[in-house]
C-alpha cells in the first residue's frame, strides 16, 4: 500500500488547481469538474488507507456534493464559497505537513543498487497504545510481536514530538470522561494525518460510541469488546491483503459514449473494459471477471435488457450489478427494464459524479456480499466451496500459463488436547491464529481456504514443490514458537501439512487427494513437519 509524495501532491495539486478554475469563472461545468476531484481524491486516500486526509477530504466532497442537491439558480452563496476555500486550503496544507515530515527513501531490491532509492508516505506497520496505564496492553503488545507488528506504549502526556506517524494509534479510553475521550481524539487527530485511529475500553452507551466517532475516531472498542477483536482488527489493518481495484465492463455500442463513461471512471480508479457488441458479453464477463457491468440501452440488434436476460441464465453473474444507460426517460420502460434483470438506471447525459457514486456505492455492496458469501466468519478465510472453486481455476491457469502450481493441506495437531485443556474458545484462538498467521506470510497471490474446522487449504500459485517446501517450513517453524495466552500462562501449538505440484492438468480432486494423503504421512512421521506427495 506504498505511496510516493510525488502521487500524493500531484492529486492535492489536482483539487487546488479545479477549485481555483472554478474561482476563476464559476461556471456549473468547473463546480462539477472540482467535486469530481475532490471524490477521487477521497478515493485514493481511502485506498492508502491514510485515514486523517481522507476524513477531511470527505468533509469537502460532502459539502461540495451538497451543492448540486438544492437548487442554486447557478449560483454559490458567497458564505458558503468562504468556507469551501478555507476547506480547500485546510487539506491542501495537511497535505503539505504530512509529506514534509513523513517522506522517507524506501529501498527497493532491484538489479542495480545505486538506482535504489524511492520514496514512501504510507505509515510503517506500527502501532502506538496511548493511554494512562501500560500493564493492560503488555499482552497485546506480545501477540502483534508475532504477526511481526512493532507496537509501543505511550502515556498521554508524553507522547515522542519527532516522530514517522504509526500506521495505528490505538487511545486507552480508560477513566476518561466522554468529553475528555473527545478531546483526547481531536488532538490525536489533528496531529496525524494518516493514522487510524482506534479507541478502547469505551463506555458500551450511544453517546460515547456517537462521540468518539464524530470527535475523528475509525473504530471503536468498549469495555465488553474482547482482546482478540482488537487483535484481529489491528492485523487486519496492517494486512498485505491490498484491495484490487473496481471493474466495470461497459456495453455500449457508441465510441464517443464509451470513451467518455470509461474517463469518467478512470478518475475515480476504476478499471474499466468496453464491449460494443452485445454477443461478446459472456466471454468479456468470464475473461474479464468485471464487478458491475454498464449497459447501453439501445444497441443495434439486442437492446440492453435483452442481454442482462441472457447474462442471468449464468448463475455464477446472477448477482453482478447491472446499470442501464438510456437517453430515455420512460419510467414504465425503466421499471420493466429493472425486473427483467437490472439494477439502477441513469439517463444520459449523466452527471460524472453522480456516475461514479452510484458505480462505487453498488460494487461495494457486491463486494461486501461476495465476501460474506465465500468467507468464513471465524477467520475471514474462503470458506469449503470457495476454495475448492478457486482451486479449479487456479488449475487451469496453471496451465494455460504451463506455471508450477502448489497445495497444500494443512492441519493441527493434537487440536483436540487443545480443546479439552483449554477450551473451545482458546481452541478458537489457535484457528484463528493460524489463519492470521498464514494471511501475514504468503504472498498476495497466494490463497488460502479455511477447508474444515482446524484444517486449512493453500494454493501457492507460480511455486513448484520445492519452493513451497521452503516457504511452509518456514512458517510452520515460526508459528511453533508462538506463545498463546491462557489464563496467567501460554502453551504453545504446531500444525502438519502435505504438499503437492500440479502434474499431468490432474483434476482439483486428485490434488487434494494428493495434499490429503501426504498430510497423513507428516501425522504418521511425528507431526510438525511439512511432507510431500511422492
Ligand atoms: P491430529 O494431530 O492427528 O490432527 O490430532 P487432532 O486432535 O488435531 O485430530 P483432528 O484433526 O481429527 O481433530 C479435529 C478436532 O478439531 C475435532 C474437533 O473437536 C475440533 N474442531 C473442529 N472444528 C473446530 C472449531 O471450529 N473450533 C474448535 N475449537 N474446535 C474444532
Ligand atoms: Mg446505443
Ligand atoms: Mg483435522
Ligand atoms: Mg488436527
Amino acid at each position: 500500500m506504498s505511496c510516493s509524495p510525488e502521487e500524493l501532491k500531484k492529486r492535492s495539486d489536482a483539487v487546488a488547481s479545479k477549485w481555483q478554475s472554478f474561482q476563476d469563472l464559476p461556471a456549473t461545468d468547473h463546480l462539477l469538474e472540482f467535486a469530481v476531484s475532490v471524490s477521487s481524491f477521497t478515493e485514493f486516500l481511502h485506498g492508502k488507507g491514510l485515514s486523517g486526509l481522507h476524513q477531511i477530504s470527505r468533509n469537502l466532497e460532502q459539502q461540495a456534493m451538497s451543492l448540486f442537491e438544492v437548487d442554486t439558480g447557478g449560483a454559490v452563496p458567497q458564505t458558503t464559497l468562504v468556507e469551501l476555500n478555507l476547506r480547500v486550503r485546510e487539506l491542501g496544507m495537511r497535505v503539505a505537513d504530512f509529506i514534509d515530515s513523513n517522506s522517507r527513501p524506501i529501498v527497493e531490491r532491484r538489479a542495480h543498487p545505486d538506482s535504489s532509492a524511492a520514496m514512501d508516505i504510507t505509515p510503517r506497520h506500527r502501532v502506538w497504545l496511548v493511554g494512562n496505564q501500560a500493564a493492560p496492553w503488555q499482552e497485546l503488545v506480545l501477540q502483534l510481536g508475532y504477526f511481526s507488528i512493532d507496537a509501543e506504549f505511550h502515556k498521554t502526556q508524553e507522547l515522542p514530538s519527532h516522530a514517522d506517524e504509526p500506521a495505528i494509534v490505538l487511545l486507552d479510553a480508560e477513566g476518561l470522561t466522554t468529553q475528555q475521550v473527545s478531546i483526547e481524539i481531536q488532538q490525536l487527530r489533528a496531529r496525524f494525518s494518516a493514522s487510524t485511529l482506534l479507541v478502547a475500553r469505551l463506555p458500551i452507551d450511544f453517546d460515547s460510541l456517537k462521540s468518539a466517532l464524530t470527535a475523528g475516531c475509525d473504530f471503536c472498542f468498549t469495555h465488553t469488546s474482547a482482546p482478540s477483536g482488537i487483535l484481529a482488527k489491528i492485523i487486519e489493518l496492517c494486512g498485505n491483503q491490498e484491495e484490487a481495484p473496481y471493474r466495470a465492463l461497459v456495453v455500449e455500442d457508441s465510441p464517443t459514449a464509451s470513451k467518455s463513461i470509461q474517463r469518467t471512471l478512470a478518475m475515480c480508479g476504476i478499471e474499466t473494459h468496453a464491449i460494443s457488441k452485445p454477443h461478446e458479453v459472456l466471454e468479456c464477463l468470464t475473461r474479464f471477471q468485471p464487478d458491475l457491468i454498464l449497459m447501453d440501452m439501445f444497441m443495434p440488434g439486442c437492446t440492453g435488457v435483452e442481454a442482462a436476460r441472457v447474462i442471468r441464465q449464468h448463475p455464477e453473474f446472477l448477482s453482478t450489478p447491472i446499470v442501464y444507460l438510456s437517453g430515455d426517460t420512460d419510467v414504465p420502460m425503466q421499471i420493466e427494464a429493472l425486473r427483467l434483470g437490472g439494477d439502477h438506471f441513469l439517463t444520459k447525459p449523466f452527471n460524472p459524479v453522480v456516475l461514479n457514486a452510484i458505480v462505487q456505492s453498488k460494487i461495494e455492496r457486491y463486494r461486501a456480499l461476495r465476501r460474506a458469501m465465500q468467507h468464513d466468519s471465524l477467520t475471514g478465510l474462503l470458506n469449503h466451496i470457495a476454495s475448492k472453486e478457486k482451486l479449479a481455476a487456479a488449475i487451469q491457469q496453471a496451465v494455460a500459463e504451463q506455471q508450477p502450481l502448489s497445495v497444500a493441506m494443512i492441519d493441527i495437531d493434537h487440536f483436540k488436547k487443545i480443546n479439552d485443556s483449554y477450551g473451545h474458545q482458546t481452541g478458537d484462538q489457535v484457528i484463528r491464529s493460524v489463519a492470521w498467521f498464514l494471511k501475514q506470510r504468503l504472498r498476495k497471490t497466494d490463497l488460502i481456504g479455511r477447508y474444515g474446522g482446524e484444517e486449512f487449504l493453500l494454493l501457492l500459485p507460480a511455486a513448484d514443490a520445492d519452493l513451497a517446501t521452503e516457504i511452509l517450513d518456514r512458517i510452520r517453524r515460526d508459528f511453533s514458537l508462538i506463545k498463546h495466552p491462557f489464563n496467567e500462562t501460554w502453551f504453545s501449538a504446531t500444525f502438519s501439512a502435505g504438499l503437492a505440484q500440479l502434474q499431468d492438468q490432474a483434476s482439483a480432486e486428485t490434488l487434494i487427494k494428493q495434499a490429503d494423503e501426504a498430510l497423513y504421512g507428516a501425522k504418521r512421521a511425528g507431526r510438525n513437519r511439512i511432507v510431500r506427495w511422492e
